[in-house]
Order: structure tokens, then C-alpha cells, then sequence
């Protein structure tokens, strides 16, 4: 695996593949990697192309009381996990490589990013936008491949590629999970053992949802089982649990194929996220009622 630091190298790396007539598919992270990225790579890889992996913290998304200092940095065990699973190139850009002479360009989305997340995490996917224009112009890859897991991010990068012209697929890959059904991320390391215990309320609201919807509820029950749910659980505060249309992140009034149900909790000093199709009940494997009494969480590879 090459390590690369410098966008012209990455760059001319890239022009070499298409030159050959491979094709590129690319895979932007900020590091402490799991199972979750590592599927990641895996889709790109299944898709026959070459495969670069960025890890870069992007301070730029992060809020001035968020979690930027604390974010985790293991690179020399983020690297050997990418070197066993045969990436290509390893882009490990510094910040002065991204945002040389402190770049002032900033890349806007539109409303969608005002929502939700964005309206919670102001200025987020600006930062995001931003940093991964500039990875798109880095890589110049194919496709790019991105977690279901952060939904809103997916629709604010695909609309940014459409509208920018960029001429990459946005590929949305499955929310990958741990074996009781919480969503893998980097941020769960934040979590000491009862937290951990703590925040499968999160999974728990979703799979609430998802019963409900197949008994075709209307979205404001929906909506309060999930909320009742969360609220129901010791140490975790619930930031919103909303069933949206995955295109526009607006409220829906009626359940269908598009509609998403997300949630943002706080757990301990962890802000996690998670979200499941409301229509879609194999989403999550386990069903729970929503009246108290929450029944085990089964195990999620049964
Ligand atoms: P991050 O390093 O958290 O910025 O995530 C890098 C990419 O991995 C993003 O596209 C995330 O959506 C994706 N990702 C994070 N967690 C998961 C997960 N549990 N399953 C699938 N993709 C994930």
C-alpha cells in the first residue's frame, strides 16, 4: 500500500489508473477505522477498481464545542488494517495540504444541510461539503463510497457532486453493526461499559418504529413511540428521533418507501446518530413492543 500526502501526487496516481483504464473508487474517512469503513472498501473493491482510502480530521466540520481535540487518531493501527485488506493508496493528507494557506473556499450545500444535523451541528456540512470537494479533486475517482449510517451526509455529498458537476457516483453503502445491533463508529470508544449497555435504546427506538410502521401507524405515532422509547432509558438524552423523506430531510406525513427514521442521542460525552427505513422491517432483526417492558435485543448475525 502507498502512502500519499501531497494532492499533485494523488492526483497524478489517479491519471495514471484511468490512463491504464482502470477505474477508481475511493473511500473518505477520518480514521479510527472498524468494520463499518472496512465495508467500505470492500464495495469498492467488489466493484473491480483500484481503491484509495483518505483519513484526514477535518477540523472544519467539527463545532467549536464539539469533540475535535478528543477525536481518536490511532493511524499506525488505521494503516495496518488497510494494508491487510489490499487498499491501494493510503491519502493522509495534513492540514496544510488541505486547506493550503488557509484556504478561504467554502463550499455551500443547499437547504437540505440545514436541517436535522445541520441545524443541530451549524456550519457541519459546510465543512464537510468543503473537505470532500477537495478530496473529490484529489482522487479523481469513479465512485466514491459512503455509510447509509450518516444518511443526511450522503444526500448533502450527492447533492454537492450533482450540482458541482463533479463526475463521481455517490455510492451509499449498508449501516454496518455490531452483534447487538448498534451502529459501529468511531465515537462508540467514547462509551464506557454501561454507556455501551445504555445506548442500544437508540437501535431499540428504530426497530420500535419499524413495528409500528408495519402495522401502518400514522408518522406522529411513529414518531412518539421513539421518543418514548428513548425516553424511557437512563443516561441517554434524546436530540431528536424524526421519520423525514431521505431526499429533502423534511417531515413526511404518510410512510412510504423513502421515508427514514433518524435518530441523534447523547450518551455519556458520545453524540451518536443512527437511522433504518421505516418501510424496510429487515432493516433491523429484532422487533420490540412499545409498551414498557423492552423485550432482550437479539443477536444481530442470528
Ligand atoms: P467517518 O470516519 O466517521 O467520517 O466515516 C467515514 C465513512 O464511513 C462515512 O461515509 C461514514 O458514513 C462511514 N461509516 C461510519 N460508520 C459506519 C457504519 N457503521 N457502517 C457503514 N459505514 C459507516
Amino acid at each position: 500500500m502507498r502512502i500519499v500526502e501531497q494532492v499533485a501526487e494523488l492526483q497524478a496516481a489517479s491519471r495514471e489508473w484511468r490512463r491504464a483504464g482502470e477505474a477508481i473508487g475511493f473511500v473518505p474517512t477520518m480514521g479510527a477505522l472498524h468494520q463499518g469503513h472496512l465495508s467500505l472498501v470492500r464495495a469498492a473493491q467488489a466493484g473491480g477498481s483500484r481503491v484509495i482510502v483518505s483519513i484526514f480530521v477535518n477540523p472544519l466540520q467539527f463545532g467549536p464545542t464539539e469533540d475535535l481535540a478528543a477525536y481518536p487518531r490511532p493511524f499506525d493501527a488505521d494503516r495496518e488494517m488497510l494494508e491487510r485488506e489490499g487498499v491501494d493508496i493510503l491519502f493522509h493528507p495534513s492540514m496544510g495540504e488541505m486547506y493550503p494557506d488557509g484556504s478561504a473556499t467554502r463550499v455551500l450545500p443547499g437547504p437540505l444541510a440545514d436541517r436535522l444535523e445541520g441545524d443541530r451541528r451549524r456550519g457541519h456540512f459546510i465543512g464537510v461539503a468543503t473537505v470532500v470537494a477537495r478530496l473529490f479533486g484529489a482522487a479523481c475517482a469513479d465512485r466514491a463510497y459512503f455509510g447509509q449510517k450518516d444518511a443526511q451526509q450522503v444526500a448533502v455529498v450527492r447533492g454537492m457532486a450533482r450540482d458541482l458537476a463533479i463526475p463521481v457516483e455517490v455510492v451509499a453503502c449498508p449501516t454496518v453493526r455490531e452483534t447487538d445491533g448498534l451502529a459501529m463508529s468511531s465515537r462508540n470508544g467514547y462509551l464506557d461499559a454501561r454507556e455501551r449497555e445504555q445506548a442500544l435504546v437508540i437501535v431499540q427506538a428504530l426497530a420500535a418504529v419499524q413495528a409500528l410502521a408495519g402495522e401502518r401507524a400514522p408518522v406522529g405515532e411513529l414518531e412518539s413511540a421513539m421518543n418514548s422509547v428513548l425516553a424511557g432509558a437512563d443516561g441517554v438524552t434524546a436530540d431528536y428521533a424524526v421519520v423525514v423523506d431521505c431526499r429533502t430531510f423534511l417531515p413526511v406525513e404518510v410512510a412510504d418507501e423513502f421515508s427514514l427514521a433518524l435518530v441523534a442521542a447523547r450518551v455519556g460525552r458520545a453524540r451518536l446518530i443512527d437511522n433504518a427505513a421505516v418501510l424496510a422491517a429487515d432493516v433491523l432483526p429484532f422487533r420490540i413492543a412499545t409498551t414498557p417492558g423492552l423485550p432482550e435485543v437479539k443477536n444481530w448475525n442470528a
